[in-house]
């Protein structure tokens, strides 16, 4: 790998997308959401009738749609068979669905191997749930977004026009309970990894912390680094 690959894992509404985005933007990179991935062979399977609930029937069927993802920050795509599915991934069937579906070990060696094609030789931010500890390990920068359920169910809410705050932490913590506690590849803080608390951060803010960890650790090229934080900055925490 020649090019900075940039991990960014974290629970939803932790404000993943648009950090990395941001991230990417302001370095030049590419960016590719593997969120949108999962969601992408969600919505196939419920458009096929597929029982979810059957593992061994999702397990059968993965390998079938084609699922395209396009890596520019500023207008990241996803096609599923030459279908544009960027909105439809986002409606609540899917939501309520995905995470089901990315427990099934068959489909995440799928989306793995195909996100690992895609990160290449690097140059890239990439976020998930597991991109710093399986899809790319040798990230040298894993950044490991949080912040309080409250605070990521409030960004949801004002995403959606017209949704409730209590219906969005509820949602939030069903699919955080099954990615972390899922058998393959859960939900978890990779070692190396910066965990960043965005609860009391701008989207600003959050970017440029990012960014300085970017400067520091992207260039000495090993997440094992030692790293300096000035005193003061409770909201970020580092796993060695
Ligand atoms: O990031 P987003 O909320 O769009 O992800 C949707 C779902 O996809 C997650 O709740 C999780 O179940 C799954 N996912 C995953 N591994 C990733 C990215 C997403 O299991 N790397």
């Amino acid at each position: 790998m020649t090019g900075l690959v940039v991990a960014m894992d974290g629970p939803s509404g932790s404000g993943k997308s648009s950090v990395s985005r941001g991230v990417a933007r302001a370095l030049g990179l590419r960016y590719l959401d593997t969120g949108a991935m999962y969601r992408a062979m969600t919505w196939w399977m419920l458009r096929e009738g597929v029982d979810l609930a059957d593992s061994a029937a999702v397990a059968a069927r993965c390998g079938e749609p084609g699922i395209v993802s396009g890596t520019d920050p500023d207008g990241p795509t996803i096609h599923v068979d030459g279908v544009d599915v960027a909105a439809a991934i986002r409606e609540t069937d899917v939501t309520g669905s995905v995470s089901v579906v990315a427990a099934v070990p068959e489909v995440r060696a799928r989306l793995v191997a195909r996100q690992r094609e895609i990160i290449g030789a690097g140059g890239i931010v990439v976020e998930g749930r597991d991109i710093g500890s399986v899809v790319c390990p040798e990230a040298p920068v894993k950044i490991y977004l949080t912040a309080s359920a409250e605070a990521r169910a409030r960004r949801r809410t004002a995403e959606v026009a017209g949704s409730k705050v209590e219906d969005h932490q509820a949602a939030m913590a069903k699919r955080d309970t099954i990615d972390s506690t899922r058998k393959t590849d859960p939900l978890s803080m990779a070692a190396g990894a910066v965990e960043l608390d965005t609860t009391a951060l701008s989207l600003e803010e959050v970017i440029g912390e990012v960014l300085s960890l970017v400067k520091q650790r992207g260039s000495s090229g090993g997440a094992s680094g030692a790293h300096e934080f000035p005193s003061g900055r409770d909201h970020i925490h580092e796993r060695t």
